[in-house]
């Protein structure tokens, strides 16, 4: 079957990616992906950069956005078909920012707590719009604390580690509300653990259009399990690698290929 490369889910240096947006399409395009979307955390401000570097490649780059929210420590939603100048999601999307940066600061105290020599000063600049956890892993790095930021989030960071905060991003529901106010839908990134049940219904419900079907740690089963619940709930399957650049530990763009009939309904809904 013919099928066609994409990439709905990628990071830049405005968020917790190491590679500029200019980058991130440069590579989109060397591995031949036809539609990308940058989708920083809570953050759209790296699109202007990608769009100036995809228009002369002919590469059609979109913007994109992943909410992280306060539900759950994987629980994020990915934004398609936003307004990037909607005043009222700059405003919402500042709000997220600095509400991750209070998170980080309560990460770094409880580092402090542990005798490890990490200060906000550190982890502060460490990127150009959107700090999260993974900053402060690069921290523990440089410091030769940790050798990956994997081993980072394992013996630190990750939920029941001593280093561990809760998110204290938005709602699900207040997530897909303010992707809707931006004149967006949203779509459920990397649900591979979700199991049909109440909280997807009631998110469908309250608006969400899509789930994250294609996703590079999705097993055949899932990926059948998820094209199953998005016949059920109606929900349009969408794909992304997640790629975060080099040193990351997430850095293959583009390994996304989806059907003829699947990319048709991408372009409609994707605009
Ligand atoms: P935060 O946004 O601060 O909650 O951090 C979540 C981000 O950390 C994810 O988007 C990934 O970029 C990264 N991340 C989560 N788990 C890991 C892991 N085990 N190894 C490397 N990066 C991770
Ligand atoms: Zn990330
Ligand atoms: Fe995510
Ligand atoms: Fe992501």
């Amino acid at each position: 079957m013919k099928s066609r490369r994409i990439d709905l889910h990628t990071h830049s240096s405005y968020s917790d990616g190491t590679s500029t947006p200019a980058e991130v399409v440069r590579r989109a395009h060397e591995r031949r992906v036809e539609i990308l979307a940058l989708s920083d955390h809570d953050s759209v401000s790296g699109f202007e950069e990608a769009l100036a570097a995809a228009v002369p490649l002919g590469l059609r780059v979109l913007c994109g956005v992943e909410i992280n929210t306060r539900d759950g420590d994987n629980l994020h939603i990915l934004g398609y078909g936003i307004d990037p100048s909607s005043e009222k999601l700059r405003l919402g999307l500042e709000d997220f920012r600095s509400r991750r940066a209070q998170r980080v600061r309560k990460i770094v105290e409880r580092l402090g707590g542990l005798g490890l020599d990490v200060s906000w000063e550190d982890v502060q600049g460490a990127s150009r719009q959107s700090l999260g956890r993974p900053h402060v892993a690069d921290v523990l790095l440089r410091k030769g604390i940790v050798r990956s930021r994997k081993e980072a989030f394992e013996r630190y960071l990750a939920r029941g580690k001593p280093g561990y905060v809760a998110p204290m991003g938005p709602s699900v529901e207040d997530a897909i509300g303010a992707i809707r106010d931006a004149g967006g839908w949203s779509s459920l990134a990397h649900p591979g653990a979700i199991e049909d049940g109440d909280r997807l219904r009631g998110w469908v419900d309250r608006g969400l259009a899509g789930i994250e079907t294609y996703y590079p740690a999705h097993t055949r089963e899932t990926v059948r399990r998820l094209l199953d619940l998005a016949r059920t709930h109606r929900l349009l399957p969408t794909g992304g690698s997640d790629y975060h650049g080099p040193g990351t530990g997430r850095d293959s763009i583009g390994g996304i290929e989806v059907d003829e009939e699947l990319y048709g309904r991408l372009i409609s809904r994707l605009g």
